[in-house]
């Protein structure tokens, strides 16, 4: 348990650093409001201490008979975890005159890393929210960060606290017997409840568990976008295609440079959802004497895949090599693109195996017909199913972790294993 003596006042410049109109600064702690009113003069001789929280007010830094900047300080919170924000002129040596009056005043600097993992540590953030807090500046769309959000106020943690609680009354009822406290025999006499038996209060919890990690998938995914390859043989359209996909995102979402061997990584979202379009260019023309044939090709490009999207084109008749990748065992999920829509359809469908036909979807690349349907045909192959806005959704490898631990330890009538592990997901860091 922490005292008010073992928690530091910090200092974290929020803004990103370079050239900018503003910087905004918190002081967090409890010395937070005493050592920004040392340096705080306002026109109309308004001290911090005496302001309520939400309270903005203006005036100058002003140290030593120097003014250091204009400001504007907003009291964000009060208490043990005072909470200050100061807004004052961005850039390098505006910001860092106001940092170094505050740091020889007692605060201490803080990176913004340092700053989440000590809210961590005073209990004023849970693991989870720590985490959501870190990777919101880093979504790559505005409903990452919304889920990121919803995740930052507690969706997935008020969940797994309700969890952690049931569990720890099931493994310690009554302060100490190893019975279930549900079940009680009419006159108290507690009864034995096979383990795993479908109204086990520890299969409840199993349940509740399943469903949390089944957002993993998809949660992980907002942040670390599934990937998507365009195969297919030459000149069906598969560039054509991508760039289709990708036609209006480039102005809203960045290119990331590529992580694997010879292709460009580009973003591009799905009601919200990013994915990441992996061009396989450098597949596509090694010169390998395997990588040269289709067959092998798309394989290759599968692995860099968590979604295929095989293009045909419907302008002609399938040819040997179209039939052959039509008939490789799907290793991902799939979505088959009959392209060329806006020419006569010449393609035999029936060529087209019955099993695959349910994942075909006519579109023209170049003209956009039939896009937005295969967007939403690559959504559904990786995602079958998503969360409710505002529901608990997972969204790291640590939380997917605890959970799987906790799982398998509920799955083993273990309620005493299922509080441990859910303990861990709340107050470890990742
Ligand atoms: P890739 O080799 O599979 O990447 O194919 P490309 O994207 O380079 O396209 C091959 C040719 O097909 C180009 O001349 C494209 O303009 C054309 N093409 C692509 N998509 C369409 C389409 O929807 N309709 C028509 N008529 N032509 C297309």
């Amino acid at each position: 348990m922490s005292t008010q003596s073992d928690i530091p006042t910090t200092v974290c410049v929020l803004t990103p650093p370079g050239e900018g109109g503003i910087a905004v600064i918190e002081v967090r702690g409890p010395r937070a409001v005493e050592i920004v009113d040392a340096f705080f003069h306002s026109p109309r001789g308004l001290r911090i201490a005496e302001a309520p929280p939400g309270k903005l007010l203006y005036g100058n830094l002003v140290r030593d008979g120097e003014t250091l900047d204009e400001v504007v300080v907003a009291r964000v919170a009060q208490g043990q975890q005072g909470v200050l924000e100061i807004n004052c002129h961005g850039g390098a040596v505006a910001s860092s005159r106001v940092v170094d009056a505050l740091v020889s005043a007692g605060a201490r600097m803080t990176t913004a890393a340092e700053r989440l993992d000590l809210m961590r540590k005073s209990g004023t953030l849970d693991a989870i929210a720590a985490e959501a807090a870190a990777r919101i500046p880093r979504a790559p769309t505005l409903l990452a960060a919304t889920v990121l959000l919803d995740q930052f106020r507690g969706a997935l943690g008020r969940g797994v606290r309700d969890i952690a609680k049931r569990a720890k009354a099931l493994a310690n009822p009554c302060g100490g017997s190893a019975e279930h406290p549900l079940a009680l025999q009419e006159g108290g006499t507690p009864m034995t409840m096979p383990a795993g038996s479908p109204d086990s209060p520890v299969t409840e919890i199993a349940e509740e568990l399943e469903s949390l990690l089944a957002t993993a998938r998809y949660g992980r995914g907002l942040i670390e976008p599934c990937r998507v390859v365009v195969t297919g043989r030459p000149n069906v359209g598969k560039s054509t295609l991508s760039n289709a996909l990708l036609r209006f995102e480039r102005m809203i979402v960045h290119t990331v440079p590529g992580t694997t061997r010879d292709t460009v990584e580009d973003l591009f979202s799905v009601v919200g959802v990013p994915f990441v379009l992996v061009d396989t260019a450098g597949i596509r023309d090694a010169r390998d004497e395997i990588e040269r044939e289709g067959v092998a090709r798309a394989r290759a490009a599968a692995l860099e895949a968590d979604v295929t999207v095989m293009v045909l084109d419907g302008s002609e008749s399938l040819t040997e090599e179209d039939r052959a990748l039509l008939r490789e065992p799907a290793a991902r999920p799939r979505v088959i693109a009959l392209n060329k829509w806006d020419l006569p359809l010449r393609a035999d469908m029936n060529e087209i195996p019955e099993q695959t036909r349910e994942l075909l979807v006519r579109v023209a690349a170049r003209t956009g017909k039939g896009i937005e349907e295969l967007e939403r045909r690559i959504l559904d192959a990786a995602y079958p199913t998503r969360p409710e806005p505002g529901t608990a959704v997972i969204f790291t490898v640590r939380q997917q972790e605890c959970l799987t631990e906790a799982l398998a330890a509920a799955r083993a009538d273990d309620a005493e294993g299922v509080s441990r592990a859910l303990d861990s997901l709340l107050h470890a860091s990742d």
